[in-house]
Protein backbone atom coordinates (compact mmCIF):
# COMPACT_ATOMS: atom_id res chain seq x y z
CA UNK A 1 0.00 0.00 0.00
CA UNK A 2 1.33 3.57 -1.01
CA UNK A 3 1.82 5.51 2.13
CA UNK A 4 -0.59 8.80 1.98
CA UNK A 5 1.66 12.42 2.29
CA UNK A 6 -0.63 15.63 3.22
CA UNK A 7 1.72 18.59 1.82
CA UNK A 8 0.28 21.87 3.28
CA UNK A 9 2.27 24.93 1.65
CA UNK A 10 0.49 28.14 0.35
CA UNK A 11 2.93 28.60 -2.58
CA UNK A 12 1.63 26.95 -5.60
CA UNK A 13 5.02 25.98 -7.12
CA UNK A 14 6.82 24.84 -3.86
CA UNK A 15 3.22 22.73 -3.85
CA UNK A 16 3.66 21.71 -7.31
CA UNK A 17 7.19 20.71 -6.75
CA UNK A 18 7.17 19.33 -3.30
CA UNK A 19 4.11 17.01 -4.80
CA UNK A 20 5.79 15.85 -7.92
CA UNK A 21 8.84 14.75 -6.15
CA UNK A 22 7.11 12.59 -4.06
CA UNK A 23 4.49 11.15 -6.16
CA UNK A 24 7.88 10.42 -8.31
CA UNK A 25 9.18 8.71 -5.29
CA UNK A 26 5.71 6.61 -5.26
CA UNK A 27 4.00 8.25 -2.31
CA UNK A 28 0.34 9.11 -2.79
CA UNK A 29 0.20 13.04 -2.16
CA UNK A 30 -2.55 15.48 -1.08
CA UNK A 31 -2.14 18.81 -1.66
CA UNK A 32 -3.03 21.52 0.86
CA UNK A 33 -2.91 25.62 0.63
CA UNK A 34 -4.78 26.65 3.82
CA UNK A 35 -4.97 24.92 7.07
CA UNK A 36 -8.73 24.88 7.11
CA UNK A 37 -8.60 22.44 3.93
CA UNK A 38 -6.22 20.42 5.61
CA UNK A 39 -8.06 20.09 9.15
CA UNK A 40 -11.14 19.67 6.85
CA UNK A 41 -10.10 16.67 5.29
CA UNK A 42 -7.54 15.48 8.12
CA UNK A 43 -11.28 14.70 9.89
CA UNK A 44 -12.31 12.01 7.43
CA UNK A 45 -9.21 10.77 6.49
CA UNK A 46 -5.61 9.70 7.79
CA UNK A 47 -2.33 10.62 6.42
CA UNK A 48 1.40 8.79 7.46
CA UNK A 49 3.27 12.43 6.87
CA UNK A 50 2.60 15.82 6.85
CA UNK A 51 4.75 18.35 5.42
CA UNK A 52 4.28 21.70 6.90
CA UNK A 53 5.04 24.82 5.93
CA UNK A 54 5.76 27.45 8.58
CA UNK A 55 3.99 30.52 7.25
CA UNK A 56 0.12 29.59 6.09
CA UNK A 57 -2.25 32.51 5.05
CA UNK A 58 -4.58 31.25 7.71
CA UNK A 59 -2.87 29.75 10.47
CA UNK A 60 0.68 29.73 11.87
CA UNK A 61 2.09 26.43 11.00
CA UNK A 62 3.18 25.88 14.64
CA UNK A 63 -0.33 26.48 15.49
CA UNK A 64 -0.93 23.44 12.69
CA UNK A 65 1.50 21.52 14.55
CA UNK A 66 0.78 22.25 17.82
CA UNK A 67 -2.81 21.01 17.06
CA UNK A 68 -1.66 17.56 15.37
CA UNK A 69 0.49 16.87 17.97
CA UNK A 70 -1.46 17.63 21.18
CA UNK A 71 -4.03 15.09 20.11
CA UNK A 72 -3.91 11.76 20.97
CA UNK A 73 -5.77 10.55 18.26
CA UNK A 74 -2.70 12.19 15.26
CA UNK A 75 -0.20 12.45 17.28
CA UNK A 76 1.71 9.49 15.98
CA UNK A 77 1.92 11.26 12.89
CA UNK A 78 4.86 12.64 11.81
CA UNK A 79 5.28 16.67 10.88
CA UNK A 80 8.43 17.80 8.67
CA UNK A 81 7.97 21.68 8.77
CA UNK A 82 9.17 23.53 6.01
CA UNK A 83 10.79 27.13 6.65
CA UNK A 84 12.48 29.95 4.89
CA UNK A 85 16.44 30.49 6.32
CA UNK A 86 15.27 33.90 7.78
CA UNK A 87 12.68 32.11 10.14
CA UNK A 88 15.42 29.62 12.20
CA UNK A 89 14.01 30.69 15.98
CA UNK A 90 10.80 29.44 14.15
CA UNK A 91 12.32 26.46 13.23
CA UNK A 92 13.49 26.11 16.99
CA UNK A 93 10.28 26.56 17.95
CA UNK A 94 8.95 24.03 15.84
CA UNK A 95 11.07 21.22 17.09
CA UNK A 96 9.69 21.99 20.58
CA UNK A 97 6.05 21.79 19.08
CA UNK A 98 6.96 18.26 18.19
CA UNK A 99 7.88 18.31 14.38
CA UNK A 100 9.74 15.53 13.56
CA UNK A 101 12.41 17.08 11.00
CA UNK A 102 12.87 20.27 9.24
CA UNK A 103 14.31 21.45 5.72
CA UNK A 104 14.89 25.27 5.10
CA UNK A 105 14.04 26.96 1.90
CA UNK A 106 15.64 26.84 -0.33
CA UNK A 107 16.02 22.69 -0.59
CA UNK A 108 16.40 20.17 -3.21
CA UNK A 109 13.06 18.18 -3.60
CA UNK A 110 15.32 15.19 -3.34
CA UNK A 111 16.53 16.48 0.40
CA UNK A 112 13.12 16.17 1.45
CA UNK A 113 11.52 13.03 -0.01
CA UNK A 114 15.02 11.64 1.83
CA UNK A 115 13.64 13.06 5.00
CA UNK A 116 10.15 12.01 4.74
CA UNK A 117 11.49 8.30 4.20
CA UNK A 118 14.19 8.37 6.67
CA UNK A 119 11.19 9.72 9.02
CA UNK A 120 8.46 7.30 8.11
CA UNK A 121 11.20 4.76 8.29
CA UNK A 122 11.48 5.77 12.67
CA UNK A 123 7.71 5.73 12.76
CA UNK A 124 7.24 2.27 11.81
CA UNK A 125 9.94 1.23 13.62
CA UNK A 126 8.13 2.73 16.60
CA UNK A 127 4.99 1.43 15.84
CA UNK A 128 5.91 -2.27 16.24
CA UNK A 129 5.42 -2.04 19.68
CA UNK A 130 2.87 -0.08 20.77
CA UNK A 131 -0.63 -2.26 20.60
CA UNK A 132 -3.81 -2.10 23.04
CA UNK A 133 -5.96 -5.03 22.43
CA UNK A 134 -10.01 -5.20 23.39
CA UNK A 135 -11.26 -8.68 23.89
CA UNK A 136 -10.01 -10.84 21.05
CA UNK A 137 -11.54 -8.70 18.18
CA UNK A 138 -9.53 -5.38 18.26
CA UNK A 139 -6.29 -4.36 18.35
CA UNK A 140 -5.17 -0.98 17.99
CA UNK A 141 -1.00 -0.34 16.58
CA UNK A 142 -0.62 3.31 17.69
CA UNK A 143 2.21 3.53 15.85
CA UNK A 144 0.45 3.18 12.75
CA UNK A 145 -2.58 4.43 13.45
CA UNK A 146 -4.48 1.12 12.29
CA UNK A 147 -6.88 -0.78 13.72
CA UNK A 148 -7.60 -4.47 13.24
CA UNK A 149 -11.01 -5.98 13.95
CA UNK A 150 -10.53 -9.92 13.66
CA UNK A 151 -7.41 -9.38 11.54
CA UNK A 152 -8.80 -7.19 9.20
CA UNK A 153 -8.29 -3.35 8.98
CA UNK A 154 -11.32 -1.28 9.79
CA UNK A 155 -10.98 2.23 8.03
CA UNK A 156 -11.53 4.75 10.71
CA UNK A 157 -11.59 8.56 10.16
CA UNK A 158 -9.65 10.66 12.49
CA UNK A 159 -12.65 11.30 14.90
CA UNK A 160 -13.45 7.62 15.18
CA UNK A 161 -9.69 6.75 15.76
CA UNK A 162 -9.52 9.31 18.02
CA UNK A 163 -12.48 8.15 20.27
CA UNK A 164 -11.32 4.44 20.28
CA UNK A 165 -8.00 5.78 21.46
CA UNK A 166 -9.00 7.90 24.27
CA UNK A 167 -11.34 5.18 25.27
CA UNK A 168 -8.85 2.45 25.10
CA UNK A 169 -6.26 4.35 26.82
CA UNK A 170 -7.36 3.62 29.93
CA UNK A 171 -10.20 0.96 29.77
CA UNK A 172 -13.11 1.18 32.60
CA UNK A 173 -12.52 5.12 32.58
CA UNK A 174 -15.88 7.34 31.64
CA UNK A 175 -14.93 9.73 29.33
CA UNK A 176 -17.60 12.56 28.83
CA UNK A 177 -18.54 13.79 25.89
CA UNK A 178 -17.33 17.06 26.76
CA UNK A 179 -13.85 15.45 27.92
CA UNK A 180 -13.72 13.94 24.20
CA UNK A 181 -14.16 16.76 22.52
CA UNK A 182 -11.84 18.77 24.68
CA UNK A 183 -9.08 16.19 23.88
CA UNK A 184 -9.79 15.79 20.05
CA UNK A 185 -10.75 19.06 18.76
CA UNK A 186 -8.99 21.30 21.80
CA UNK A 187 -12.21 22.42 23.01
CA UNK A 188 -13.48 23.79 19.56
CA UNK A 189 -16.87 25.47 20.36
CA UNK A 190 -18.59 24.56 16.88
CA UNK A 191 -18.14 20.86 18.00
CA UNK A 192 -21.60 19.85 19.69
CA UNK A 193 -21.64 16.72 22.03
CA UNK A 194 -23.59 14.79 19.25
CA UNK A 195 -21.27 15.02 17.01
CA UNK A 196 -19.16 12.69 19.85
CA UNK A 197 -22.25 10.12 19.47
CA UNK A 198 -22.66 10.43 15.63
CA UNK A 199 -19.17 9.78 15.83
CA UNK A 200 -19.51 6.75 18.18
CA UNK A 201 -22.11 5.25 16.40
CA UNK A 202 -20.55 4.87 13.39
CA UNK A 203 -17.09 3.91 15.39
CA UNK A 204 -19.25 0.66 16.48
CA UNK A 205 -20.41 0.17 13.39
CA UNK A 206 -17.09 -0.91 11.94
CA UNK A 207 -15.76 -2.56 15.11
CA UNK A 208 -17.89 -5.44 13.51
CA UNK A 209 -18.27 -8.01 16.74
CA UNK A 210 -16.10 -5.53 18.77
CA UNK A 211 -18.75 -3.09 19.04
CA UNK A 212 -19.81 -4.93 22.28
CA UNK A 213 -16.53 -3.08 24.08
CA UNK A 214 -18.23 0.26 23.58
CA UNK A 215 -20.40 1.08 26.61
CA UNK A 216 -23.07 4.42 26.87
CA UNK A 217 -22.77 5.32 29.94
CA UNK A 218 -26.47 7.24 30.40
CA UNK A 219 -26.20 10.66 31.09
CA UNK A 220 -21.90 11.06 31.31
CA UNK A 221 -20.27 9.73 28.19
CA UNK A 222 -19.05 6.54 26.98
CA UNK A 223 -16.58 3.55 28.47
CA UNK A 224 -15.00 0.67 27.08
CA UNK A 225 -15.40 -2.50 28.93
CA UNK A 226 -14.43 -6.12 28.26
CA1 LIG B 1 4.10 30.05 3.04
Amino acid sequence: MKEKVAVLEDEKDILDLISLHLEKAGFTVSKFSTADDFFKSFSRESFSLLILDLILPDMDGIDVCRQVKNNPGSSSMPVIMVTAKTELSDKVVGLEMGADDYVTKPFSPRELVARARSVLRRYSRQGGDEKIYIGNEISIDTGKRQVLVEGRIAELTFAEYGILFILASKKGWVFSREKIIDTLWDGEKAVIERTVDVHVKNLRTKLGNGKKYIKNVRGIGYKIEE
